[in-house]
């Protein structure tokens, strides 16, 4: 399936929720999803009541969009999660949150995950000294992700560091923001994911 390259914002009216795919935009009064709280379409305002697999559906396609993942390679994850010990919810959105895209973004060297990918695919970030060009990357305990020696004059990477201060990296992200790099010092758990997600109706979209 092809990656989505409409208009970010119908995206988020769809799930009803803020998902944070246009950097600043989301964060001023002129976000969509604060102006008109209604899916888009010509029948957005007259959807009524959502049957249970309708909200399971829901909880899985905002998750996806979220992190910006295909269904096929997010299918993937669920496999990957539900094979692992503990929660499959749990540990598909701990997955989810390992992506290097997300890292970047998580660690403020990016406005948004959709920004935070583009920075990916140019091959602004190493991972342990190597350039790693691939968002779906997933980090583990013990890597250091590090903007590259020569992105690191870039003006526009101090700019978003300083621009996005008062977000503190989550605690399994070890930022050393002096030298542009982070040691992931553990895997998430759920409590450091803080968007408002419910992983278990996401369990049993997959459990049919
Ligand atoms: Fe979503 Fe951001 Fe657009 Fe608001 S501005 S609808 S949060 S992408």
């Amino acid at each position: 399936m092809a990656r989505y390259t409409g208009a970010v914002c119908r995206l988020c009216r769809r799930e009803k929720q803020k998902l944070f795919l246009k950097g600043d935009k989301c964060y001023l009064e002129k976000c969509p999803v604060d102006r008109r709280p209604t899916p888009p379409g010509m029948h957005g305002q007259g959807r009524s009541k959502t049957s249970e697999y309708g909200l399971q559906l829901r909880e899985k396609q905002k998750v996806r969009r979220y992190y910006g993942v295909l269904e096929s390679q997010f299918e993937k994850y669920y496999e990957m999660a539900a094979a692992r010990k503990g929660k499959s919810g749990e540990n598909l959105l701990s997955i989810l949150e390992t992506r290097l895209d997300n890292v970047v973004y998580r660690l403020g060297f990016a406005m948004s995950r959709p920004e935070a990918r583009q920075l990916v695919l140019h091959a602004h970030f190493t991972v342990n000294g190597r350039k790693v060009n691939v968002p779906s990357y997933l980090v583990k305990p013990g890597d250091v992700v590090a903007l590259n020696g020569k992105s690191q004059s870039l003006s526009k990477f101090k700019a978003s560091i300083e621009a996005n201060a008062s977000r503190v990296p989550p605690k399994w992200l070890e930022l050393d923001a002096a030298n542009f790099s982070a040691k992931v010092v553990a895997r998430p758990e759920r409590d450091d994911i803080d968007l408002p997600i419910d992983e278990q109706l996401i369990v049993e979209y997959y459990s049919k």
